[in-house]
């Protein structure tokens, strides 16, 4: 590898020679497990980097930092970059690379060995969180770290396109279900760009988008989140039933699951599809926290 030069130009980042020759370096053999596709290409950098919209004093959670590809572009844009990678050898690396690419920004960056869908501390309150997720577990991972750190104002992440379209669909698509209705729990999800195979090594066989997000208040109810997601996941599990059916056993019967849908203000008849995560928390909130006597009454069948 040649050594990086700044002179009069912008700061460089990783190329497809860099990232195989740090490959070749650490014996690394990208695996689809840890869903290792590594960007190569600088451009795609810095489009990510700008769609994030970051402030400079900001303090990124990048999740899967990998050879340092990202790093690189979050850290010449934020104040600190705070990355948690699972695999003990990147992790182990990435301070050195940085060392080498960016001597002057060593000390706004922290390495933290851990499982994303695990990790309960930083060293750092992130503000953002801006990563090019593993593809097998990129939605548990934005769920579980909207849930973790309610510090995360605002983030911006890859994933598979298909997902993305998922993250970002609104109420009565096609593509609305489990991930869409829980994001909108946290935030406001929007589609920000797709982006293609080959800027990445070793190239996935699906493109890739960019889904930004906003965090904002969950709906006001007396119903906990895991109540509200409970309903969620219920109406999902069979979404072609009309939501009498689909809750019965959520509720313990179809009348029980006809009653709070009704004190709730939906359609028993309705699919879930169409209801926004409001229309969920008044479920929840209609059966669980419905008066003793209203449950006692009402029969089964
Ligand atoms: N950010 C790098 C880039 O853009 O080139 C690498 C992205 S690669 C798609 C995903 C990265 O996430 C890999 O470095 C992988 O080892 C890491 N990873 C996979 N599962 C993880 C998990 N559960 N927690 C933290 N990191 C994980």
């Amino acid at each position: 590898m040649s050594t990086p030069s700044t002179a009069g130009r912008p700061a460089p980042l990783l190329g497809a020679a860099d990232i195989r020759a740090l490959a070749a370096d650490l014996g690394v053999r990208p695996t689809k497990t840890l869903g290792q596709n590594f960007v190569i290409d600088g451009n795609t950098i810095r489009r990510i980097v700008a769609a994030a919209q970051l402030g400079s004093e900001e303090t990124v959670l990048e999740v899967g930092p990998g050879l340092g590809s990202l790093t690189l572009g979050l850290l010449d844009a934020a104040e600190r970059v705070v990355a948690v990678e699972i695999d003990p050898v990147l992790a182990g690396k990435l301070p050195d690379t940085i060392a080498r690419w960016r001597p002057e920004r060593v000390a706004a960056l922290d390495v933290v060995l851990a499982d994303a869908l695990r990790v309960t501390a930083l060293p750092h309150e992130p503000t953002a969180l801006v990563a090019n997720l593993p593809y097998n577990v990129a939605v548990p991972v934005v769920l579980n770290l909207l849930g973790r750190f309610p510090s995360l104002r605002h983030g911006l992440v890859m994933v598979q396109d298909e997902v993305a379209d998922r993250l970002a669909a609104p109420p009565g698509s096609r593509t609305y279900g489990i991930p869409s209705a829980k994001s909108a729990w946290y935030s406001s999800m929007t589609k920000a760009g797709v982006i293609g195979m080959n800027v990445f090594w070793p190239a996935p066989r699906i493109a890739s988008g960019l889904v930004r997000f906003v965090r904002r208040e969950p709906p006001t109810t007396r119903a906990s989140r895991e109540e509200v997601f409970a309903v969620v996941d219920a109406a999902f599990a069979q979404r072609r039933k009309t939501l009498r059916a689909a809750l019965a056993g959520w509720a313990g019967s179809p009348v029980l699951a006809e009653q709070a849908l009704r004190a709730a203000g939906v359609d028993p008849t309705a699919r879930g599809e169409v209801l926004d995560i409001a229309a969920f928390a008044r479920i929840a909130e209609a059966r669980v926290h419905a008066p003793a006597e209203a449950q006692n009454d009402a029969g089964t069948d």
